[in-house]
């Protein structure tokens, strides 16, 4: 496997050139847009892995999949469906309107930013200080990683440079769709995309879904397996925002992109990926990493259709 992975790299570097680095969030700016990492784990605990996997990233609109599952889990499913709905946007994922219908619950999907703003607010907790330590405490455990912490140069760069959540975030209060304060929703959701990972973390993470709530190796459930079949399906239908479509046909898998360069994806009831290539496509989806996914989805076949 080791061999592939370091053939596919190699056939792969290249792409990393034709991209960009995310520069609206000036720290992430810094990122080397030639590096290029993949970690694979397998729901039999089987880890694989190449290139630049243990260089830590943020984690950013990937950690929209375990928002979602700390809102279900909180929650329950219609509850959460009630405040965030599920159609696919089709649009970029700072898009003011979800779709171009008025803007309401059903028209908002978990996997864009208006959401993911809306679910921090259905987090349980006192505070917005414990609501985010119970999703980082999530976000450790299904990584199975207790070192996971947030990057504060990008968090405060995030909150500085965050007029467009910030309209978005204010534009979901005035329609009634948001409850609390808005500010500290806002600081809520840049801490989270703030949560420091790498490759290796987010295999886990789509391990973990792939093995339907269970981790691998322990087989320790996190999340009941109904959450897993719901979160996939929103993966496979939003994850990659408005380059979803072309994704299912290039790759065929549920996945998640983050402007930092990070992808997981899910393979359900085989293995979780996690890769990392910061330079960015038009759609602001990692294009070395969807080069490399395409490519190892075709050698093991891993499409699911
Ligand atoms: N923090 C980023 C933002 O909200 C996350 C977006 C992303 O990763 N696509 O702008």
């Amino acid at each position: 496997m080791e061999e592939l992975l370091e053939r596919l790299l190699a056939e792969c570097r290249p792409y990393a050139e034709q991209g960009q680095v995310a520069q609206y969030i000036p720290e992430l700016a810094k990122g080397d847009p030639l590096s290029l990492g993949i970690y694979m784990i397998g729901c039999d605990g089987k880890h694989s892995w190449a290139g630049d996997c243990r260089k830590p990233f943020t984690i950013q609109s990937v950690v929209k999949p375990v928002l979602l599952l700390q809102a279900l889990l909180d929650n329950g499913v219609e509850a959460v469906q009630s405040r965030v709905g599920v159609e696919a946007t089709g649009k970029p994922f700072d898009a003011i309107n979800a779709v171009d219908q008025p803007l309401s619950s059903g028209n908002l999907n978990p996997m864009v930013n208006m959401g993911a703003i809306v679910m921090c607010s259905l987090i349980h907790g006192d505070s917005y200080g414990e609501r985010f330590e119970r999703l980082l405490a999530l976000t450790r455990r299904l990584a199975g990683n207790e070192e996971i912490g947030v990057d504060e140069d990008v968090y405060r760069s995030e909150k500085s440079h965050g007029s467009k959540n910030r309209a978005l975030a204010y534009l979901l209060k005035s329609y009634g769709l948001l409850e609390g304060g808005v500010e500290e929703v806002l600081d809520c959701y840049f801490r989270a995309c703030s949560i420091r990972v790498d490759c290796r973390d987010l295999a886990n993470i789509g391990a973990a879904l792939s093995n339907r709530g269970r981790l691998p190796v322990s087989n320790q459930r996190v999340f009941p397996s109904h959450l897993a079949r719901y979160v996939n399906a929103v993966l496979m239908t939003c994850g990659m925002y408005n380059g979803s479509g072309e994704f299912a046909v290039r790759v065929g898998i549920p996945a998640k992109s983050g402007v930092a360069g990070g992808i997981m994806g899910v393979v359900p009831t085989r293995m979780g990926i996690g890769i990392y290539a910061p330079a960015l496509d038009g759609k602001g989806n990692s294009l070395a990493g969807i080069q490399l996914l395409e490519r190892l989805s075709r050698e093991l076949y891993l499409s699911i259709f």
